[in-house]
């Protein structure tokens, strides 16, 4: 399971697995709840790996009371939290100048938080300091979620999310 974007040496780690899509939501509303805005969070993982379903979780952790779902006929969708969230999906994007249309630098610049899907698909269009995250189905309802911060930003909202969720590999959430 290579991560798509080059590894900083330096850069936090943490793998963890879920079962089921309730425990992929609640480590995206955990993760949600102690973002202050600004954060880049970058979806990478095959086609219903989970990518909207902790996007989800993100938007309850940011106080979103609406049903975040994968934006269709925009690519971006806007929320409101405690702060703006921009849901951004890039599956039907196939030229990289496309992507730099969308504007979405502006977005966690001005504070908002950004959770973009499909990500590898414009991998050159984003900030090392972001978060990756990696989700691989290994059973119909197991999921291994490798998140990776690539700059001390986001290395920081990642230490903090290990210490709500455990500093163990491997760890199932909710047990
Ligand atoms: P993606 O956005 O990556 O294409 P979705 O989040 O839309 O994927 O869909 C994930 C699908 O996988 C949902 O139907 C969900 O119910 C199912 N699922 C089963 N187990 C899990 C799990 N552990 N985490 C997330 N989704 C799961
Ligand atoms: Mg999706």
């Amino acid at each position: 399971m290579g991560a798509f974007f080059e590894p900083m040496s330096e850069s936090g780690q943490f793998r963890l697995v879920t079962r089921g899509p309730g425990e992929t939501q609640d480590l995206g509303r955990r993760l949600g709840e102690l973002m202050e805005g600004g954060e880049l969070v970058l979806m990478v993982g095959d086609l219903g790996a989970g990518k909207t379903c902790m996007t989800q979780g993100i938007a309850w952790g940011l106080g979103v009371v609406e049903y975040a779902r994968s934006p269709t006929f925009v690519l971006v969708s806007e929320y409101e939290g405690r702060c703006k969230l921009f849901h951004a999906d890039l599956y039907r994007v196939d030229d990289p100048l496309e992507i730099e249309d969308l504007g979405l630098d502006e977005t966690y610049w001005n504070g908002g938080v950004c959770v973009v899907e499909w990500a590898e698909k414009g991998k050159s269009n984003f900030p090392a300091d972001h978060l990756q995250v990696e989700i691989t189905a290994t059973g119909a309802e197991e999921r291994v979620v490798e998140l990776q911060a690539g700059g001390p930003r986001h290395d920081e909202l990642l230490g903090r999310l290990k210490g709500v969720v455990g500093d163990s590999s491997d760890k199932a959430m909710g047990v």
